[in-house]
């Protein structure tokens, strides 16, 4: 099954896509980890991407999905993906079908207010990209991945200034793939806003399983 994890930043996606990874055991591809990933080894794609990135704009589309169709090209894909962070703009979603049938889009919704509160208090494995919460998740031990021992952060486009443009971003340019999916009878409907167990089970019944 192909999946596509559609929402605005800080709806849950990546930590909703660590426990679909589990029940369906797909392979999780997020763009956003691709990207943190290149720039942590400061590689070539990472010194293009950071200042991009760190001001909460968007990568343009040609190199993204030049890495998304790299990406899905590896055999780990073969039975299917999750799909996270991408497509978010028109293009990127017209391009993906030239080379990927996508089976499934599924659409996190959550109120801005929602937003704020969760990307405020994000913090992140720099190592693994796990997710934590200053109040809702927090690592057994301070700045401490429970996971791999990496040490959590702050991502620089969780700072105010980015969320406010990754929001308006959001709305301008990747929104409008909600009804270009829903027109293909792809989209099913996720109430995000939920305790992630909830968000889960509301996931598992949209999806029928
Ligand atoms: P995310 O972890 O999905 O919130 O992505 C973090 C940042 O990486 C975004 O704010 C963008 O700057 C960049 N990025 C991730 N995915 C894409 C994409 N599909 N197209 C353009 N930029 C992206």
């Amino acid at each position: 099954m192909n999946l596509i994890f559609l929402g605005p930043p800080g709806a849950g996606k990546g930590t909703l896509a660590a426990r679909a990874v589990e029940i369906l055991e797909l392979p999780h591809v997020s763009t956003g980890n691709i990207f943190r990933a290149a720039i942590a080894a400061q590689s070539p794609l990472g010194l293009k991407v950071k200042a991009i990135i760190d001001a909460g704009r968007l990568v343009d589309d040609e190199t993204t999905v030049e890495l998304v169709r790299e990406r899905l090209a590896r055999d780990d894909v073969k039975k299917g993906y999750i799909l996270d962070g991408f497509p978010r703009t028109i293009p990127q979603a017209e391009a993906l079908a030239r080379f990927s049938a996508v089976n499934r889009v599924v659409n996190f919704d959550i109120p801005d207010s929602g937003v704020l509160e969760r990307l405020g208090g994000r913090r992140v494995c720099r190592k693994c990209g796990h997710n934590f919460h200053t109040i809702f998740d927090k690592p057994e031990k301070e700045n401490v991945c429970d996971h791999c021992g990496g040490e959590v952060y702050t991502r620089d486009d969780d700072k105010p200034e980015a969320i406010q443009k990754r929001l308006e971003v959001y709305r301008a340019q990747t929104a409008p793939l909600i009804d270009f999916y829903r027109r293909q009878g792809l989209l099913v409907d996720v109430d995000a806003r939920p305790a992630v167990d909830e968000v889960v089970e509301n996931f598992k019944k949209a999806l029928g399983l």
